[in-house]
């Protein structure tokens, strides 16, 4: 099977043996498109990933081989994250599921961009799913993004018809602002490109290029998706006394929110990492009655051509990747 790998410095397609089941409980899955995330930019990035490393986790794919207690069977369209936690440590209790050693540690394996992956029984159990029949392929692979937006709109636990802000219009910012509609907040975008102001103004939501805001402007909660650090001075400016600020990605050079800010505007500001499953069955029915619509932001790219969805990507030149895997 063709897999796609880090190789000092560049992400090369190459072949390695097929997976088999073996007797092993779980499922082997033909992965037929997997999205490209922007955390799968930064390892390969910051090389925090080793060469040889396979990425990729936003999958669809159908089951070929299966020894399982669920009720999945071979030929079953699916969809799945890659992490689940174990339910019981002191993260899990706390509801910081995404900081549970054993979350981190499960995967599907080898990872996305490859022909076939091994999928657990745990997988199986928690976090897949039959893709729904309305939904294409493409619309499907945003299962697991969507589903770390509705972590993030739980944990900032707004109450109903507060209104939100988000900063930057990219794939996320997208989902998450049709996602706080869906969960009853008067929603705001804002981003510096005007394409993707236009983007989520024809998605019925109010949208500005940052220059031309109303400066008397004040959220409730402010959803940082911005990868920029100049948008931390954009979210302290835009949110109220006491509000809050949900943090959902790394900045290049690591600005921290001011201190006294903090203090003396008594401002709540936190961090969202990765959904736990219960946030991804929530996605999956947002995905479903199409209350968050994804069709329009992918750009596909066969497998052969991943290093050039990398480069897009990094360069801004398209909103998202979609692989596919399977011709
Ligand atoms: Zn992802
Ligand atoms: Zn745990």
């Amino acid at each position: 099977m063709k897999i796609a790998v880090i190789n000092k410095g560049k992400i090369v397609v190459k072949e390695t043996p097929d997976i088999e089941l073996n007797g092993r409980e779980g499922a082997v899955v033909r992965v037929l498109g997997c999205g490209l995330c922007g955390s799968d930019i930064v390892k390969f990035v910051h090389k925090i990933s080793k060469d040889g490393t396979v990425l990729g986790h936003e999958i669809v794919a159908e089951i070929v081989e299966i020894n399982s207690k669920t009720n999945f069977k071979a030929g079953d369209e699916i969809i799945t994250s890659h992490h689940i936690p174990c339910g019981e440590c002191v993260y899990c209790k706390n509801g910081n599921v995404s900081m549970c050693e054993h979350f981190k540690a499960t995967n599907i394996v080898p990872g996305g961009f490859s022909e076939y992956v091994y999928l657990s029984e745990e997988h199986l159990k928690n976090v897949a799913h039959i893709k729904p029949e309305n939904l294409t392929d493409i619309e499907a692979s945003f299962y697991e993004p969507l589903g770390c937006c509705v972590r993030a709109i739980k944990r900032a636990n707004l109450r109903g018809n507060s209104t939100a802000l988000v900063i930057g219009l990219g794939t996320i910012g997208i989902m998450m602002a049709q996602a706080l509609k869906a969960f009853g907040m008067d929603v705001m975008g804002c981003d510096l490109i005007p394409d993707r102001v236009n983007r989520l103004r024809d998605l019925g939501i109010a949208a500005f290029n940052v220059k031309e805001m109303d400066p008397n402007f004040k959220a409730d909660g402010v959803f940082m998706t911005s990868g920029a650090d100049k948008a931390i001075n954009t979210a302290l400016k835009y949110v109220r006394n006491g509000g809050k600020i949900l943090v959902f990605s790394s900045t290049p050079n690591n600005w921290g929110y001011a201190n006294n800010e903090i203090y003396y505007r008594e401002l709540t500001v936190l961090g969202s990492y990765s959904p736990a499953p219960v946030d991804l069955q929530d996605s999956l029915n947002l995905l479903r009655s199409h209350q968050v619509k994804v069709d329009g932001l992918s750009t596909v790219y066969a497998l052969e051509d991943i290093q050039k969805a990398f480069d897009d990507t990094m360069n801004n030149r398209i909103m998202k990747a979609y692989i596919k895997i399977k011709e």
